[in-house]
């Protein structure tokens, strides 16, 4: 039996009901987080609670407890033991009557909940295949919003395609994928948007770029077109659950030679070593 926290309580998984005036409900109004877990630790949590703080106060929910949002992660990880998987943690503005205005004296609302889910292995050595589509989100695209609309439709998409994931782009600026962060490489560097309201600043795209500095990986948070992604030497897209997964087809042209590019293996080498650090300190 799975124990998952709502609104103050921990319970099993099939007891706990939502609050149908919870605004995350009408407005998808608020802010979330989904963090990894592997060996049954938490994989960057201090990073994911910090923009989750920081989220928070970009819509203007302020005062949250961090401190207890920890608290309730760490007690489910225990409750639920799980070895590979991942948190989800979302916090709504309150609950209380339908209204777009805020309702004064509301208090935030956690829910939060685990899953088993295990490193996906296959596609990051084989890759996937993505397509491009326009980029028509809001201009708070650094907030980590429950308001998810576009991301799903843009996911759809890509399903529909039979292809793994979209990667949008303002004007043939590349941003992002749907639910994920993107790298070239072009004449040997790696590149990435820079960390603006454009994009969603992905702890995975800070880990990368991490591994980059430790192994002498030339890079540049620099924006690039959807002309350098079709001619792009290697390709990979990163996020929590897809770690760094290849990109070997945009929009049905082959990436470099059609597999995984010798950078991205490197970088795919380092984030490996800094999930095994943690697992060593158990
Ligand atoms: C969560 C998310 C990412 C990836 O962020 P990680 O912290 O690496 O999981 C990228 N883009 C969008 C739009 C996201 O919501």
């Amino acid at each position: 039996m799975k124990i998952s926290y709502y609104n103050g309580q921990f319970k099993n998984d099939d007891e706990i009901t939502v609050d149908y005036n919870d605004r995350a409900f009408y407005f998808g109004d608020g802010v979330y987080e989904v963090v990894r877990v592997y060996n049954n630790e938490f994989f960057t949590l201090d990073e994911h609670m910090d923009r989750l703080v920081r989220s928070a106060s970009e819509i203007g929910i302020e005062g949250l407890d961090r401190a207890r949002m920890v608290e309730i992660v760490t007690e489910l990880n225990e409750k639920n033991n799980i070895d590979d998987g991942s948190v989800y943690i979302q916090v709504s503005r309150g609950i209380g009557k339908r209204n777009h205005a805020y309702l004064a004296n509301k208090k935030p609302v956690v829910l939060a909940y685990m899953n088993e889910i295990s490193r996906p292995t296959a596609q990051m050595e084989e890759g996937i295949s993505v397509i491009t589509a326009d980029d028509y989100r809001w201009l708070k695209c650094h907030v980590k919003s429950l308001n998810l609309l576009a991301n799903v439709m843009e996911k759809e998409r890509a399903i529909r395609a039979g292809a793994h994931e979209t990667i949008l782009n303002r004007e043939g600026i590349v941003t992002e994928g749907s639910s994920t962060n993107v790298f070239i490489v072009k004449d040997g560097v790696l590149r990435t948007h820079p960390a603006n309201n454009m994009i969603l600043n992905g702890i995975t795209r800070l880990e990368v770029l991490k591994v980059a500095r430790d192994r002498k990986i030339p890079y540049e948070e620099k924006a690039f077109t959807v002309g350098d992604l079709m001619n792009a030497e290697e390709v990979f897209i990163t996020s929590t659950t897809q770690e760094v997964t290849p990109v070997t087809e945009v929009d049905g042209e082959v990436v470099g030679d059609g597999s995984k590019g010798r950078i991205t293996h490197a970088i795919q080498e380092g984030f490996d070593e800094e999930i095994h650090k943690l697992n060593l300190v158990k």
